[in-house]
């Protein structure tokens, strides 16, 4: 006979230990990627100090677990956007509302060519302990193509300011499955990300978004797409 045990949420530990994280939403881009159906803004950057007020009236008005968070984690959109003085009273009203752990990861989101190294050094001051950086490809043709906002130099750059700026954990992320995307182009992307040596990589396979240029454009499986099984074959490669 099976027995079925029935929890009562309220006392499980799991519950009532669940890390608190947090999740700030940072909607602004430079410009929008071809394949990206985010919730995000372009070319109103003069809306992001109105919208950094209403951030700090929301996180006001959210209900405090009672825990200090253990990970806050901007992300967007761009981040990298936000002036350093944007991002201190942003952790600072965090850490006024909810305490911040003094062993919490903090990541920014970032895309190359929107760091330099004394933004970084201030970045870290402000205890911002983690990078995660859209490097996506290290094909400047397919970066091109994926309408994104910077070249293969400014990743390398970038990446040099992280940790010469003192990051010690950094993340890069990076995607498969595009337009004309070779399995030799998909192992250069690798090899040149690990050659970084990031503490983490995430990578994405490319989903085609109804309402974006690429989801127009083409069709699942399809040339200029790889086809599934070579799709595949990248994720196995990426393993
Ligand atoms: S930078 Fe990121 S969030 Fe902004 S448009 Fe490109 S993919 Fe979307």
């Amino acid at each position: 006979m099976t027995t079925i045990q029935i929890i009562d949420p309220t006392s499980s530990p799991t519950l009532r230990e669940w890390p608190s994280a947090l999740y700030l939403h940072i909607p602004f881009c430079p410009t929008h990627c071809h394949y990206c159906d985010f919730a995000v803004t372009v070319g109103t950057t003069s809306l992001i100090e109105q919208y950094v007020q209403y951030l700090l009236q929301e996180i006001e008005l959210t209900p405090s677990q009672g825990q200090p968070l253990a990970s806050v984690y901007f992300g967007g959109g761009t981040p990298s956007l936000l002036t350093p003085q944007q991002l201190e009273r942003i952790l600072l009203a965090l850490d006024h509302h909810f305490h911040i752990a003094k062993t919490a990861e903090i990541t920014l989101e970032a895309n190359p060519g929107t760091l330099n190294k004394r933004t970084l050094t201030t970045f870290q001051h402000l205890g911002i302990n983690r990078i995660s950086l859209g490097v996506q490809t290290f094909d400047e043709t397919m970066l091109k193509r994926l309408g994104r906002n910077h070249t293969v130099q400014d990743t390398y750059e970038a990446v040099d300011a992280i940790r010469r700026a003192g990051f010690t954990n950094l993340s890069l992320d990076l995607m498969f499955g595009l337009p004309e995307q070779t399995l030799a182009n998909w192992q250069t992307s690798l090899t040149s990300a690990l050659a970084l040596a990031p503490e983490h990589i995430s990578a994405y396979d490319l989903i085609l978004e109804p309402t974006t240029p690429f989801g127009r454009a083409f069709q699942s499986g399809c040339a200029p797409l790889p086809t599934e099984e070579a799709t595949i074959t990248m994720y196995l490669d990426l393993i």
